[in-house]
């Protein structure tokens, strides 16, 4: 499915006459603005440019070219159950991926599912994914995530997870590490390890920690989810010496100042997911707690099977889960917000740069010479949403969608064009797809299958949680 689109193949392009947003600090607002793309890089920025013989052209006119978004924290093998739990809290999400149904994805679904994600982000102007792989039970499971990200032209960063074994045993076995070895030092495809800290005093994480530590890989975790992972898990991590600056902390809400404290001190991010943290019950997206903390964020989708796969949704959500909790305190206190904090800008920026400075790449996330060419132009002249185009970064936060994304390029390379994905076999993909949806749908059974679609509201409240990753209990893991 790399089947290359001739009319760009190998050629210079140029991306002609945009509204160019560079997401310098400044945060620049180039009009009129050429972009010219020479191999991976962008070779030059500005009005009118001379262009190499054969350079392909792209009429930018009307239309905003900001750098490709970076998602910092998408399953993306659960997408082939795209919106399957729609009605899901998280502890329904646990019982049925964690305790119950995870074990019935065969590599090639993860395969499918991967796919499928890395497609759907490529159409949407992701330019980036991180995939955080947590279905790989099996080295061929990973074998076959690293293949389906591969095999689409998207830029990948596949975080290794196992959510069915501990991670002191997965993380150091000799498969996880050749798998590392063989895949190292692409830059289409980089590494991570996924796990997440229970905060049982014992520390059983450690080897985990150390093993990413001796392959030099950042970890990525869940950190701050409301009944799962909290401040204990933060507090060991920073006790033993596994809090750095490439860690990334996934979600973040539900956390006391201590641990943003130690979050801040160290120097990671949070990659926060709005929808998924507001649907699922991680806790109160914490943006507002990162701007007071000074802790960098990224934007993420986490998972399909809820929430939308594109940035324009994440951007949007954050910005009004941000400003509505400042408007609530602010009225708690009978005062009222007459200038907002957060800004259109800052939301974009983190939907770009700021996933690109989670992942160590300041090659990453702008439009300037030398910069990879990980570039997005939106443009849609047959919507009547793509005009007038007053404010660019409020256009791209609040107006603007994944139809509108008119041409996408990584790494100097056109991935779609003129609104259509450029080489990729859609239908392929669909049928592989539908292939695992009918394997899952037949393991399950149809009864359990659409019981866990249509989850019931019982006539009593609370239930006990069915599902924490540990059975060590703190005033932060309730249930049973
Ligand atoms: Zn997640």
């Amino acid at each position: 499915m790399n089947r290359p689109n001739e009319s760009f193949q190998g050629r210079p392009v140029v991306l002609r006459g945009g509204t160019v947003l560079p997401m310098d600090d400044a945060r620049t607002v180039l009009t009129d603005t050429d972009v010219l793309v020479v191999d991976d890089r962008v070779a030059a920025v500005g009005p009118r440019l001379p262009v190499p013989d054969g350079t392909a052209e792209i009429d930018a006119s009307g239309g905003l070219v900001m750098p490709g978004m970076i998602d910092t924290h998408r399953h993306m093998w659960q997408t082939a159950m795209r919106g399957y739990g729609a009605d899901w809290t998280l502890a329904q999400y646990f019982v049925w991926y964690y305790l119950e149904h995870g074990t019935r994805f065969r590599p090639v679904d993860v395969h499918a599912g991967n796919t499928l994600a890395a497609v759907e982000a490529l159409e949407a102007g992701v330019t980036t994914v991180v995939d955080w792989s947590h279905g790989l039970q099996t080295p061929e499971h990973a074998d076959a995530a690293a293949d389906a990200l591969l095999s689409v032209p998207g830029r990948h960063v596949l975080a290794y997870g196992n959510i069915q074994r501990a991670p002191a045993e997965w993380a150091t076995s000799p498969e996880l590490r050749a798998f590392v070895e063989r895949h190292r030092g692409n830059d289409m495809l980089g590494l991570q390890i996924a796990f997440d800290v229970t905060g049982d005093p014992e520390f059983p994480e450690r080897p985990a920690f150390e093993a990413a530590r001796d392959l030099g890989l950042a970890v990525t975790t869940h950190a701050g989810v409301w009944g799962a992972t909290g401040d204990d898990g933060v507090r060991l991590m920073h006790e033993h010496g596994f809090m750095g600056p490439e860690t990334v902390y996934v979600h973040g809400a539900s956390l006391s100042a201590d641990s943003y404290q130690r979050i801040a001190a160290t120097g990671g991010s949070v990659s926060v997911s709005t929808e998924s943290e507001q649907s699922a019950g991680q806790g109160y997206p914490p943006t507002w707690a990162m701007r007071a903390h000074g802790i960098p964020v990224s934007l993420s989708v986490d998972s399909s099977v809820w929430q939308s796969g594109d940035l324009f949704s994440a951007m949007r959500a954050t910005l009004g889960a941000d400003r509505a909790r400042e408007h609530q305190e602010a009225h708690g206190r009978s005062d009222t917000v007459t200038h907002s904090a957060l800004r259109a800008d800052q939301v974009v920026e983190w939907a770009t740069r700021g996933g690109a400075a989670a992942l160590g790449r300041d090659d990453l996330g702008r439009v300037a010479p030398g910069a990879k060419a990980d570039l997005v132009l939106i443009r849609n002249d047959d919507s009547p949403v793509s005009f007038p185009l007053l404010n660019p970064y409020g256009h791209i936060a609040l107006q603007a969608q994944r139809a509108d994304v008119h041409t996408v390029l990584v790494d100097g390379r056109v991935v779609k064009h003129e609104h259509r994905l450029v080489g990729v076999d859609l239908a392929a993909v669909r049928r592989g797809v539908e292939s695992t949806v009918e394997h899952l749908r037949a393991s399950v059974g149809e009864e359990a299958w659409s019981e866990g679609m249509n989850p019931d509201i019982p006539e009593s409240k609370v239930l006990d949680n069915p599902y924490t990753y540990t059975d060590y209990r703190d005033s932060g893991t309730r249930g049973r």
